[in-house]
């Protein structure tokens, strides 16, 4: 026999197993035979607590994680992906589930090659790979990200099939309980290492330096791809998974005839505190109470109409140069599965439309490029543009910088110059609600950096909802972040299964 019931843990005793045997004993009043953690999230409206929910067993063991069953593909069917990323690589493991072969091409470089190239990134500030970066390689921009998984697309699918997927891969299980998962940048390239071994190892192919530079649509139909301008092989079902960094692929498919549709974004700054500062605003006292895990804080706020929100706010993070192409300037943030460094780091970021930009394909991903253009060109480096938050709220140019995570390093920069009027002015005047949300936030010791630009797709890849497919190209799955039916790694990830269900219905 099984029950269910919800426990309060006091922080200090979250990992005391006695401790929480003695509260299930006190509310069910039986001797517990096994108890499993369902649920775990904190609760910090008041004195922070945990929140469990708890299975408790009579008489039977606990139901271990099922994992699913991958088959040998080495003959048979297959369907090609464009990209590694989140997308791309769940879309292979559903497949391999569905027997069918996964063929990806990757522009970047497998795991440990890339991390050379990010190594030479940060240290010379300028040596940027175009095919081999934060964004690109194996793993996509998945890869050295933060790892935080949660989402609130469930329609997309079920959350928990990917969380699983990613525990059989090495992930942490703890993942499959907490409210808020995160993986981690020191940890993700391991798990990564493990999908590609399980695509390998079942028959499927991961082929790295491939660039797709040409897709073939004829009559409607898919016919073909070119790698790197110079091999041309026939394909009649792809998922195109390439992410939202890669300007020239969206370019190379309109020239291909493909149409594309322009979307609305979001575009604004990195803000760095303390960590020590933002334990103590949300905790109410510094250093954080036992057991509880370093404070994060979700913020929004808007102003003339215009939504202003916190994103992939990092814990214990740092901030990094996550540009793709020579001569632009994107930053973003990461954190280790500790949460370990010292400052916490989080976007703010505005949103915009084509009420902004202009309604052509191109509009809003041109109004992306000259912020990230003007940003590089401060330096000629990827050094950043830097303010106190205080004087970026103020007007005022910052005469000293507080020290910061951002290896590359910073300068003394007006940040209003980089952006329209209009987000300075929303992002100034949502600086000080969050100020008087969380008391402390609006510090002249908190650091404001710049750009963050890619929190989401500037453009659209068309599908039918009903097949997945392009309208106009018949075989061609546009899939995840890039194709705008994504945000985040666990809804990219969710959408790449679902096309790799599509695709099976195709093939
Ligand atoms: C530093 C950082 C931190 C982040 N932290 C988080 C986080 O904590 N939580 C979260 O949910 N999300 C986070 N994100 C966002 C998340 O990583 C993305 O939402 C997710 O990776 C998108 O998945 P995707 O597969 O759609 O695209 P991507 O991950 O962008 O993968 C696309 C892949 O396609 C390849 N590609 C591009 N063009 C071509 C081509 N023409 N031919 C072949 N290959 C091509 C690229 O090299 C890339 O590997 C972070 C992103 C960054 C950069």
């Amino acid at each position: 026999m099984m029950k269910e019931i919800d426990l309060t843990i006091p922080p200090e005793h979250i990992n005391d197993s006695c401790y929480i045997k003695k509260l299930v004993l006190e509310k069910t009043k039986k001797e517990p035979g096994h108890i499993k953690i369902l649920k775990r999230s904190i609760d910090a409206r008041h004195k922070p607590v945990y929140r469990l929910k708890v299975a408790v067993y009579a008489g039977q063991e606990p139901e271990k994680e099922k994992f699913p069953a991958f088959k040998n593909v080495s003959v048979g069917k297959n369907v090609f992906i464009a990209g590694a990323g989140p997308a791309g690589l769940f879309a292979a493991l559903r497949l391999l589930q569905m027997g069918i072969k996964p063929v990806i091409f990757e522009r970047g470089k497998d795991i440990d090659s890339r991390k050379k190239d990010i190594k030479a990134l940060d240290s010379s500030k300028k040596l940027l790979n175009p095919d081999s970066n934060y964004c690109f390689g194996e793993g996509g921009a998945g890869t050295f990200s933060d790892g935080k998984l949660y989402t609130r697309a469930v329609k997309r699918g079920k959350p928990h099939q990917v969380l699983s997927l990613l525990v059989q891969h090495g992930a942490t299980p703890d993942i499959l309980i907490d409210s808020r998962p995160h993986i981690g940048s020191d940890a993700l390239p391991g798990v990564i290492k493990s999908i590609r071994k399980t695509i390998i190892t079942h028959g499927g192919q991961i082929n790295f330096n491939s660039r797709i530079t040409s897709v073939t649509v004829k009559e409607d139909k898919m016919v073909s791809i070119t790698l790197n301008e110079e091999e041309l092989l026939p394909c009649t079902a792809l998922i195109f998974a390439t992410g939202h960094s890669s300007a020239g692929t969206y370019r190379m498919l309109q020239e291909q005839g493909v149409e594309l549709e322009t979307k609305p974004f979001a575009v604004g700054v990195r803000v760095e505190h303390s960590q020590q500062l933002i334990n103590s605003i949300q905790y109410g006292s510094s250093p954080r109470p036992e057991g509880l895990p370093p404070a994060s804080y979700v913020l929004k706020s808007s102003f003339g109409g215009r939504g202003v929100y916190s994103f992939c706010m990092c814990p214990g993070g740092m901030i990094i140069p996550a540009s793709t192409d020579k001569g632009e300037l994107v930053l973003n943030g990461m954190s280790p599965s500790g949460r370990d460094l010292p400052f916490a780091n989080s976007a703010i970021v505005a949103s915009v439309s084509e009420k902004d930009f202009g309604t052509g394909v191109f509009d809003g991903l041109k109004f992306r490029e000259k912020i990230e253009r003007e940003a590089f060109n401060v330096t000629g480096s990827l050094i950043a543009p830097a303010q106190r938050l205080t004087d970026f709220v103020s007007g005022e140019i910052s005469k000293t910088l507080p020290s910061c995570s951002y290896v590359p390093g910073v300068t003394s920069f007006p940040i209003a110059k980089l952006f329209p009027h209009y987000v300075t002015e929303a992002l100034i005047k949502s600086f000080e609600d969050f100020g008087k949300k969380m008391k402390g936030f609006l510090s002249s010791e908190a650091a404001v950096l710049a750009p963050e630009t890619r929190t989401s797709s500037p453009v659209r890849i068309p599908r039918s909802r009903t097949t997945l497919m392009h309208p106009g190209a018949e075989g061609l799955f546009p899939c995840g972040e890039g194709a705008g039916f994504s945000g985040g790694i666990l809804s990219s990830a969710l959408d790449g299964m679902k096309c790799a269900q599509a695709a099976q219905n195709f093939i």
